[in-house]
């Protein structure tokens, strides 16, 4: 990996450091902060407020929980499960509490992982009124009987349901969509790198000239996403031709994806063709293993072309859901990789055209310069390239169908299509509608 890719990394990892420790949940100023920061970047990031209340298919948004301060005195007189020193220590959405208890009236409220003692788990009840905390185990068990005073300062009320949407247009109505979320407390690659990667991802997209147009979605998980389609779900399915959900893709470990509902989509296929000649140890999850926001964008009468890109999918590493998925699981080389991913995705998808030669028989490369001049051993494989990619641009096939038949990344032939449009071999094949 060269220097210059690690540099985007490292500021890409120095946002993720700078997102962490906020206190995000389903709704409330940890998503606004989360937004704002973001919008440092994108400018052009608008934030929708949904009312509480607003029935969104078959669900209503909630009430806003807003969160000031959490904790538990022992009975030795120290503060633990402190959310100002980790907010994974309250579980999402805890009704406000401050009274007095028992250490057995406190064991049903607290949470913890004995086969991960050191680890605080990541747990919410976004749907029923209820609270707790959650607690190392290691320190759970060294819990004296005594007096507990619970502290839980909140307050759930009729607000807004918050999301962020950058629109980046291009010259066709045809749309790339990207989702990730923004509503999990302080964890690193199961929260930021998603929207880490899509902001890094957005601002290198608005800095190119661009075919297809790109719309980012920042929406908490579940409810945002069926927000987001509720509002707008007959034109996404009008001009969305492939979309990405964004999940754990900032760790060292391989890629994998969870494929669409029917595993048929251009993004599925895209998805795959990037990934397989990225990774040949890349993991492809069906449907059935989904998680994410893919359950929505995919679900029977939505049907959006969406799979999810990760590098390690979600739940399937020991520090998911936990403290432990932190600043060190995340790295730059592993964001970066991330990022390169998805936007070895976009060129795919920009480069995806039909082309067609414009001479019958072989054209002559070499009196073009297109062919080297001495036959030397070497150069085989790629004049062999330019010659098999000449061979199928008879317009009948788009530029991924061609690389997938010659088994080679379609990465290799984006020199040699713009080479050959340049010198009038090669034209695009205008589709009708
Ligand atoms: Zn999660």
């Amino acid at each position: 990996m060269s220097s210059l890719a690690l540099e985007v990394g490292h500021a890409m990892h120095d946002l993720v450091a700078r997102l962490f420790s906020i206190h995000r949940s389903l709704t409330g100023d940890g998503v606004r902060q989360t937004l704002s920061i973001l919008a440092e970047h994108l400018p052009g990031l608008t934030v929708h407020e949904v009312p509480t209340g607003t029935k969104c298919f078959d669900w209503e948004i909630p009430r806003e929980w807003k969160i000031n301060e959490a904790y538990i005195v022992d009975p030795q007189g120290h503060r633990i499960c402190d959310i100002a020193s980790n907010n994974l220590h309250l579980v999402g959405y805890s009704t406000p509490v401050n009274s007095t208890l028992s250490l057995d009236e406190l064991q049903p409220h607290l949470h913890s992982l004995p086969e991960q003692p050191d680890a605080i788990p990541y747990v919410t009840t976004y749907y029923q009124d209820n609270w707790g905390f959650c607690i190392a185990d290691s320190e759970r068990q060294q819990l004296k009987a005594g007096d507990y005073q619970v502290v839980i300062d909140s307050k759930l009320f009729a607000g807004s349901l918050t999301y962020g949407e950058l629109f980046v247009p291009g010259e066709s109505v045809e749309e790339v969509l990207v989702s990730t979320y923004i509503c999990h407390p302080s964890m690193a690659n199961d929260q930021l790198s998603g929207p880490v990667v899509a902001t890094f991802a957005a601002e290198w997209i608005q800095s190119l000239d661009r075919r297809l147009s790109y719309r980012f979605v920042f929406v908490p998980e579940t409810i945002g996403a069926i927000a987001f389609l509720s509002r707008q779900v007959e034109s996404l399915k009008n001009n969305v031709v492939a979309g990405f959900n964004l999940s754990c893709i900032g760790d060292d470990g391989g890629y994998s994806v969870v494929e669409s509902r029917k595993a048929d989509t251009l993004a599925d296929q895209v998805a795959q063709h990037v990934l397989r000649h990225t990774d040949e140890n890349f993991q492809q999850y069906s449907f059935l293993n989904r998680g994410s926001d893919e359950r929505q964008y995919c679900s029977p009468g939505i049907d959006l072309p969406l799979c999810t890109l990760c590098r390690t999918k979600f739940g399937e590493y020991p520090e998911y859901h936990t403290s432990n998925d932190d600043l060190s699981l995340v790295t730059p080389s592993g964001l970066q990789g991330g990022l390169d991913v998805l936007i070895n995705c976009f060129k795919c998808l920009e480069s995806n055209q039909r082309f067609r030669v414009t001479v019958a028989c072989e054209p002559q490369l070499g009196k073009r310069g297109l062919y080297p001049a001495l036959s030397v051993r070497g150069n085989g494989e790629t004049v062999r390239n330019l010659t098999n990619l000449i061979a199928y641009c008879d317009g009948t096939e788009t530029l991924l169908e061609i690389a997938e038949r010659l088994d080679r990344p379609v990465w290799s032939f984006y020199q040699s299509i713009a080479k050959l449009t340049e010198h009038d071999l090669l034209e695009t094949v205008v589709e009708e509608g």
